[in-house]
């Protein structure tokens, strides 16, 4: 894999998109369920997710309109509560956060992973136990720190010899003793089936075990009384499909906690192995399934640990996409339809990279359908594009759309859960649109659409 290549993009590299336009689907009507909400269906012809018809959506609350299906979403959290019983899973905030996201994880009985004051203090307003966040961060501030300080957070998890000292300073001058993590590099990156296991330190996240770095980091905390060192932390990648690239993480980690055990006496108690799992965009996707990835991990850190003559550390996950992307739909209205002679068809909605950056950022592919209604008609081939003003401000680059599709026709995006409204922008002052959840027929706004004055708030 190229140094420059990208987790979501690889699949574009090989060659120009228009070389490979996309098979057209059998029907385009299709909601394929490994891909769409687990309520979606189609009623009438028209899209309905939660019970909900896409229509009466985008009466009620106008386009563009994030969408996520409670009941989904939730399943997701349960899963995971269960297949990972006996370990940690802490859900990660920047993926798609927001208060009733929160509420919707403690009554779940999920943790918590925040990575700045904001998300920390979205938590806090509605009552999340402190205990249950860990807080990351390779560059966070001193009142960042202190903020978590005071509110008590379960885990600080550093990332510099900077923030250790840091750390240590404000600790001993508010009379804590945080528990701390260390993140560690562990030369591991992977994404969906590849997984390099070299020497990847050319990056800013993480104390490096090649170097030394975290070896030193470890003597540096040890040195500080008032820091609680409880365990290791390793994030390695994106939209992970199989546990290859953990397992090689996991030995290196545990390689670390013998030499922690052996220079120092100390035994750390718990591994955080990070996030990462894939999920489905596009036909063909494969998604991890939750249960096979929780035995695959707990199996893995027990035989290592096993291997090196250590006791098994207490396993924290972090799955950030896998727990809210599936559940997501975007709705957009069609405004334009340009046929551009002998290409294709470009398809403008009503939304585009300030909603949903992560095409233009790194060549994500996502599945689209005419939601509004079914259509007989044929198969054109589309480029599904925003209003702004950037030429690559593409929603979806390569897709098939019926070729009877008119202005005012709704189109909803999958598997936008996570990513899109936590990346959203005003681009263009347009304002970020609403997320409403859908279970059992009715739709409730979580979060409010902005407005023309929350655009001009603030200016002077
Ligand atoms: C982003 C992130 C995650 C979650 O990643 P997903 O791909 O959304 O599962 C977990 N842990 C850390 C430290 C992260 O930075």
């Amino acid at each position: 894999m190229s140094r420059f290549a990208h987790p979501a993009g690889d699949r574009h590299a090989e060659m120009l998109p228009q070389e490979r336009p996309p098979l057209a689907p059998a029907d385009l009507n299709r909601i394929n369920p490994a891909i769409w909400p687990r309520t979606s269906t189609r009623t009438e012809g028209a899209l309905t997710v939660g019970g909900v018809d896409v229509r009466d959506l985008a009466r009620d609350h106008g386009t563009p309109l994030y969408v996520i299906d409670e009941d989904d979403v939730r399943s997701r959290m349960r899963d995971y509560a269960t297949a990972f019983a006996g370990s940690e899973v802490h859900y990660a905030g920047k993926a798609f956060l927001c208060k009733e996201i929160v509420r919707w994880l403690q009554a779940e009985g999920l943790g918590l992973d925040v990575a700045s004051a904001g998300e920390l203090a979205v938590a806090l307003s509605v009552g999340f136990p402190a205990e249950r966040i860990t807080m990351h961060g390779n560059n966070k501030s001193v009142a960042e720190l202190t903020r978590a300080l005071e509110a008590g957070v379960g885990h600080i998890v550093v990332d510099s010899y900077d923030e250790i000292a840091r750390l240590g300073f404000l600790a001993e001058q508010h009379g804590k003793r945080p528990k701390v993590m260390i993140r560690v590099t562990t030369g591991v990156e992977a994404h969906t089936h590849e997984f390099i296991a070299t020497a990847h330190d050319d990056q800013k996240f993480g104390l490096s075990l090649n170097t030394g770095a975290a070896a030193e980091a470890v003597r540096r905390i040890l040195a500080l009384p008032q820091l609680e060192l409880v365990g290791l932390h390793s994030h390695i990648g994106s939209q992970i499909v199989d546990t290859a690239g953990f397992e090689v993480a996991a030995r290196r980690l545990t390689a670390l906690l013998v030499q922690i055990k052996d220079e120092h006496g100390v035994v750390l108690p718990e591994l955080d192995l990070g996030g990462g799992y894939g999920i489905a965009y596009v036909e063909g996707d494969e998604a991890p399934d939750i249960k096979e990835l929780a035995d695959g991990l707990r199996e893995i850190v027990s035989k290592v640990c096993v291997d090196a003559g250590l006791p098994v550390p207490r396993l924290t996950v972090e799955p950030g996409r896998t727990v809210v992307g599936p559940g997501g739909v975007t709705l957009y209205e069609v405004g334009t339809i340009k046929d551009v002679e002998g290409l294709r068809t470009y398809v403008s909605v009503n939304g585009g990279m300030s909603d949903n950056v992560r095409t233009a950022l790194y060549g994500a592919e996502y599945t689209a359908v005419l939601a509004s209604r079914a259509s007989e008609a044929e198969p054109m081939l589309s480029r599904l594009v925003g209003k702004h003003c950037e030429s690559g401000d593409i929603i979806v680059r390569d897709l098939h759309l019926p070729a009877d599709l008119a202005p005012g026709d709704l189109i909803a995006v999958a598997a936008t859960g996570a990513y899109c409204r936590s990346l959203a922008s005003n681009y263009n002052y347009l304002p970020r649109p609403a997320v409403v959840a859908v279970s059992g027929g009715v739709s409730r706004v979580i979060v409010q659409g902005e407005t023309e004055d929350d655009l001009l708030r603030g200016q002077l």
